[in-house]
C-alpha cells in the first residue's frame, strides 16, 4: 500500500465469479493519474478492438475508480470515476460522481474495480474491508436506485454503507442511463448505468475501514487550509456555496448561455423562476456535503407549496435546471425538482433526458410526430406533466418512451421526417447545458471532446495567467481559442485524475493542487504545470485513439447544425454561431492529429510515452 493510494484494483469476471486483485505500480498512476483517466487506461488496455465489439458486449470493461487524492480528506476530493466503451459516442465513455462512494472504496482497500463479463442473473458486489463476494440481486431488480440502496443498507446491517447502483432505466438499457450513488450523486453522461445493467450488476456496495495514508500529514495539513481559503475567496464558490449551481443561471442568462427551447431561442423571461436564489424563497434546505468539502453545495429540498409541495433527495443543478427547465420550456422549478429526482431514482442522466424531451416537443411542434406517435400524449412545450409522464415511460421502456430512451440521435434515426435537423448531441451524447454560441471555445470543446469533462470548457471566467492567457479571450472569436481549449482540457482531465471537484478546487492554482497531492503521496518535486498539461495530452490522446478504432473519423469532430448556421435572435449571444472550422483546423495542427484520418501522428504518441500505441496505430 502506497501513500494515498493502495496500488490494487479488485477484478471481478461476473460471466465465472471470479474474484481476485491487481496491483498497479506508482509509475502508472504518476503516468495516468488514477479516476476517470486512470480508467481510460484501463478501458484500452482491456479492449483492444473497440471497433468490432458492442457496449452491450461481455468483453466491454467497466471500470470504477477513485482519484488519487479522493479519500484523503484534501478540499472536495470526493470524485470516483466510471468508465466503458459508451453505447452512445462508441469512445471511452467518462463521467465522475462526488459524494461519499469514492472515498468508502478507497478505505476498503481499493483503488478501484474492473467489472468484466456477464451475469447469468442480477448480482451484487459487496465489498468490505478488502473482502469482495458477489450476491443474488433479484429481489433488487425493478427497484428503483433510492429503494436499492435502503434495502442493501438495510440487508447488510451497515447504515455507513455507500451504494452506487443502477435504477430500472440501466436495467432497461436506457442508452442515457447513469449510475446513482447515496440517491443524489449521479456517474451520468455516457451511458455508463447502461453498461452497467447490460452486465445484470445491479449494485456495488462498499464499507470500508482502513482510511488512506498520508506521506507528509502536516504539511498536507497547512496546504489544504490554504486551498479551502482560496476556493472560499473566489466569487462562483461563495454564490454556488449558497445557492447551488443554478445560483449562477442569472449570469448563465445574460451571457446568452442557457439553452432554451430546445436551444433555439436565447433569452427567455420564465428563466428567473428557475435561479437557485428562487428555490431558496419557495423551499426550505436541508444541507448534504461530499466527503471532505467546505463547499457543501448539496442539500436536499422541501418546497412549501403549489403543485409540487413536498420533500424531495438534492437539489438540481444548474445543468437540469436548464435541461428538464428552460430547454422543454418550463418555468416551474417544482416541477424540475420532481423531475430531476425522478431521474436519479430511475438511475439516468437528466441532462440527455431533458434534451430528449426537447428535441421530442420541438418535432411535435413541427408535426413531424404527431398524438399517434406518442401514445396520446400532446407533447407541448412548457407543460411539466407531460415532462414528468415522458421521464417514467422513457425509464420504463413504455411507448413512444422507448424510443426516446435510445437518446436523440437513434431516436431522430427512427423517427425519419427531417427529425434529425432537430437533434441536438454531438457524437450520439448531449452537450453539457451551456451554449457554444455563448463562448466558442465550448463549441470546439464539444467537437473534439474525447470524455465528457474536456468538453465542457468556457472562455468567459475571466484570464488564465497560470495557463499563459493573461487577458480574457474575446468569447465569440475563433483566435487562440485552440490552445486555450487544449490546455483547459489538460485542466479537467487533471481535476479528474486526482478526484478533486471543479467547484471545489474553482480559484485554487494548480500549482496548489500538485504541493497537496505532492504532499499526500510523498512524490517529488511536485507536477508542474507543464507535467499536468503533459498527463492531459497523453490522456486525450489515448481517448482519442481508442474513438478512431471505434470508427470515429475527422467529420465526427462537428457541431448540430443549430449552433453553426442558426444565430439566435435575441439574448447576450444575439447574431453569434460557431466559427468552428479555423478553430478545428488550429486544433489539429497544435495537437498533430492527421487531418485525414484524425489519428494522432505517430511522432505525438512516442513523446507521451504511448508507444505502443503509436505502433498499434501506424505499424
Ligand atoms: S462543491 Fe458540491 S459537488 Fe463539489 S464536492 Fe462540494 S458538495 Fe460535492
Amino acid at each position: 500500500m502506497g501513500y494515498a493510494v493502495n496500488e490494487v484494483f479488485l477484478r471481478v469476471d461476473l460471466s465465472t465469479g471470479k474474484i481476485a486483485k491487481q496491483k498497479f505500480s506508482q509509475e502508472i498512476y504518476k503516468k495516468f493519474l488514477g479516476g476517470s483517466t486512470l480508467g481510460s487506461k484501463i478501458v484500452y488496455d482491456l479492449l483492444p478492438n473497440p471497433g468490432s465489439v458492442d457496449a452491450y458486449d461481455p468483453a466491454n470493461p467497466l471500470v470504477f475508480a477513485a482519484g488519487l487524492l479522493t479519500g484523503t480528506g484534501a478540499p472536495g476530493c470526493c470524485l470516483y470515476g466510471v468508465n466503458a466503451k459508451s453505447p452512445l459516442t462508441g469512445g471511452i465513455g467518462e463521467s465522475e460522481s462526488g459524494g461519499h462512494f469514492g472515498a468508502e472504496l478507497k478505505f476498503s482497500g481499493y483503488d478501484g474495480i474492473i467489472i468484466t463479463g456477464r451475469a447469468e442473473k442480477p448480482v451484487y458486489l459487496y465489498v468490505h474491508d478488502e473482502e469482495a463476494e458477489l450476491r443474488d440481486a433479484s429481489h433488487l431488480w425493478g427497484k428503483d436506485a433510492h429503494e436499492t440502496e435502503e434495502i442493501l443498507k438495510k440487508e447488510l446491517g451497515d447504515p455507513q454503507i455507500r451504494v452506487a447502483c443502477i435504477g430500472q432505466a440501466g436495467e432497461n438499457l436506457v442508452r442515457f442511463a447513469c449510475i446513482t450513488n447515496e440517491k443524489i450523486h449521479v456517474a451520468g453522461k455516457g451511458g455508463m448505468g447502461a453498461v452497467m445493467g447490460s452486465k445484470k450488476l445491479k449494485a456495488i456496495a462498499v464499507r470500508g475501514t482502513k482510511g488512506v495514508k498520508i506521506a507528509n500529514p502536516q504539511e498536507f495539513e497547512t496546504l489544504c487550509e490554504k486551498w479551502r481559503i482560496m476556493n472560499m475567496a473566489a466569487p462562483s464558490p461563495r454564490t454556488i456555496s449558497e445557492y447551488g449551481t443554478a445560483g449562477e443561471i442569472e449570469l448563465f442568462d445574460f451571457l446568452g448561455d442557457m439553452p432554451i427551447k430546445n436551444w433555439a431561442l436565447g433569452t427567455w423571461e420564465g428563466i428567473e423562476k428557475l435561479t437557485g436564489q428562487y428555490l431558496a424563497s419557495i423551499a426550505d434546505r436541508i444541507p448534504d456535503t461530499c466527503f471532505g468539502c467546505t463547499l457543501k453545495h448539496r442539500y436536499h429540498v422541501v418546497i412549501r407549496e403549489g403543485p409540487y409541495k413536498g420533500e424531495y433527495q438534492g437539489n438540481p443543478e444548474y445543468e437540469l435546471c436548464a435541461s428538464l427547465g428552460s430547454l422543454c420550456l418550463i418555468d416551474d422549478i417544482g416541477a424540475v425538482v420532481k423531475a430531476a429526482e425522478l431521474c436519479d431514482k430511475y438511475g439516468m442522466d437528466g441532462i440527455a433526458c431533458g434534451n430528449v424531451i426537447a428535441f421530442a416537443m420541438e418535432c411535435y411542434e413541427k408535426g413531424i410526430i404527431t398524438k399517434e406517435d406518442t401514445g396520446g400524449i400532446e407533447l407541448k412545450w412548457g407543460d411539466p406533466e407531460v415532462l414528468l409522464s415522458m421521464i417514467e415511460k422513457i425509464a420504463k421502456r413504455e411507448g413512444f418512451g422507448n424510443i426516446l430512451a435510445e437518446d436523440v440521435k437513434i431516436a431522430a434515426e427512427k423517427i425519419g421526417k427531417g427529425a434529425a435537423e432537430f437533434a441536438i448531441h454531438v457524437k450520439g451524447m448531449a452537450p453539457q447545458m451551456h451554449d457554444p454560441r455563448s463562448g466558442v471555445s465550448r463549441g470546439l470543446g464539444d467537437a473534439v471532446a474525447t470524455g465528457m469533462d474536456d468538453g465542457n470548457i468556457s472562455e468567459w471566467g475571466g484570464p488564465d495567467p497560470e495557463l499563459g492567457f493573461m487577458k480574457p479571450l474575446d468569447r465569440f472569436s475563433p483566435i487562440s481559442k485552440a490552445e486555450y481549449v487544449i490546455k483547459r482540457q489538460a485542466r479537467w482531465i487533471w481535476l479528474d485524475g486526482i478526484g478533486a471537484c471543479n467547484f471545489a478546487a474553482m480559484g485554487v492554482p494548480l500549482r496548489l493542487q500538485a504541493q497537496v497531492l505532492s504532499a499526500a503521496t510523498g512524490w517529488q518535486p511536485p507536477m508542474s504545470v507543464e507535467d499536468i498539461l503533459k498527463i492531459g495530452d497523453r490522456v486525450t490522446n489515448l481517448r482519442r485513439c481508442f474513438g478512431i478504432k471505434s470508427g470515429w473519423t475527422p467529420a465526427d469532430d462537428t457541431l448540430p447544425k443549430r449552433f453553426l448556421e442558426e444565430p439566435k435572435t435575441n439574448g447576450g449571444a444575439k447574431g453569434i454561431t460557431v466559427p468552428l472550422k479555423p478553430m478545428l483546423e488550429e486544433y489539429y495542427k497544435l495537437r498533430k492529429w492527421d487531418p485525414v484520418t484524425g489519428k494522432p501522428l505517430k511522432e505525438v504518441l512516442e513523446e507521451l510515452g504511448l508507444e505502443d500505441i503509436a505502433r498499434e496505430m501506424w505499424g
